[in-house]
């Protein structure tokens, strides 16, 4: 990492959103990602086998969801978590570095670049990307590297996205909502910007005013899911591998229902077999899904 950015105009340290959740993995070792630390209050919905017995998995209403990931979130958890195949070679590492940034009270970001929204909702559209390093979870199938690439304050970030002329910016990760990115958003809207935020729904956001949420929730690599996204998200967006992701999606107790976030299958590009299986499930349950491509890689842009 060079020279940070801008480290003459430090401000005060920017705050950690609550403690650190969640972070971290340990092969089929998950005490460290599942422990006790900073978890309460956080309802989650994790895996399970579908055919898991205890009532089932799934749970059939948001209620029911609700009480059963705030009564017993850990049994809403995969048993097992699967190994770490990503592309930031020390996950944790480049987050403890991320972490260290925030201290200094500057930004830790991987990288700002412009290009289309490829996904979701906004497909298609322009859109000014600011990839913040750091994450809370280390997901196996990771495709983003998200360690530190540049020191910045939150004045020169706002000055790089207003310099590409776009109205539209996307916070992504990395994990965003793991800082307080509230003086960001300010100053964004500020600027006449629109915000996206993609982001694995750990932590709620409500003072930053976002003009569109995406959720992709991370439940088998041991993520939560925070209920205010229920009612807040624009979006979701499930990766779908297999049958049970579909099952995981239609779990979802919010999306795709009426005056619910809209709820996307995004068949894993890796997976030959998963786009018929995303077709098959938008085929049976037509109201409910919608079919999300990674629209960029298709076009061979960031
Ligand atoms: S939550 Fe997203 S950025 Fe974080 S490790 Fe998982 S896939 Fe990567």
């Amino acid at each position: 990492m060079g020279v940070p950015e801008h480290r003459a105009q430090q401000a005060a340290p920017l705050p950690l959103s609550p403690p650190l959740p969640n972070f971290g993995r340990g092969g089929t070792d998950t005490k460290g990602v599942h422990g006790g630390e900073g978890q309460s209050g956080s309802p989650i919905i994790g895996r399970a086998s579908p055919a898991g017995g205890g009532g089932g998995f799934f749970p059939r209403s948001k209620s029911e969801w609700y009480n059963k990931s705030v009564s017993n979130p850990s049994s809403l958890l995969p048993p097992s978590l699967p190994v770490y195949r990503g592309a930031t070679p020390d996950p944790k590492a480049a987050t403890r570095e991320a972490v260290a940034v925030t201290r200094r009270g500057l930004l830790p970001i991987a990288e700002i670049f412009y290009s289309l929204q490829g996904e979701g909702a906004r497909a298609g559209q322009a859109t000014v990307f600011v990839r913040v390093a750091g994450c809370t979870l280390a997901c196996s199938f990771c495709d983003t590297d998200f360690r530190v690439r540049r020191e910045m304050t939150v004045e020169a970030v706002v000055d790089e996205a207003r310099g590409y002329n776009c109205p539209w910016v996307c916070l992504t990760g990395g994990e965003p909502t793991m800082y307080d990115l509230q003086p960001l958003c300010d100053r964004l809207h500020k600027a006449g910007l629109r915000i996206q935020v993609e982001t694995n729904g750990q932590h709620p956001r409500p003072d930053w005013r976002l003009d569109h949420i995406t959720v992709s929730p991370k439940e088998t690599e041991g993520g939560r899911l925070h209920p205010w996204y229920l009612e807040h998200a624009t979006e979701f967006k499930y990766v779908i591998d297999s049958d049970e992701d579909v099952a995981r999606a239609a779990a979802n107790p919010a999306a795709g229902l009426p005056n619910g976030p809209l709820l996307y299958l995004q068949p894993n590009a890796l997976n030959p077999d998963a786009p018929r299986i995303c077709v098959e499930a938008i085929k049976a349950s037509p109201s409910r899904f919608r079919l999300s491509l990674q629209t960029h890689k298709y076009l061979q842009i960031p």
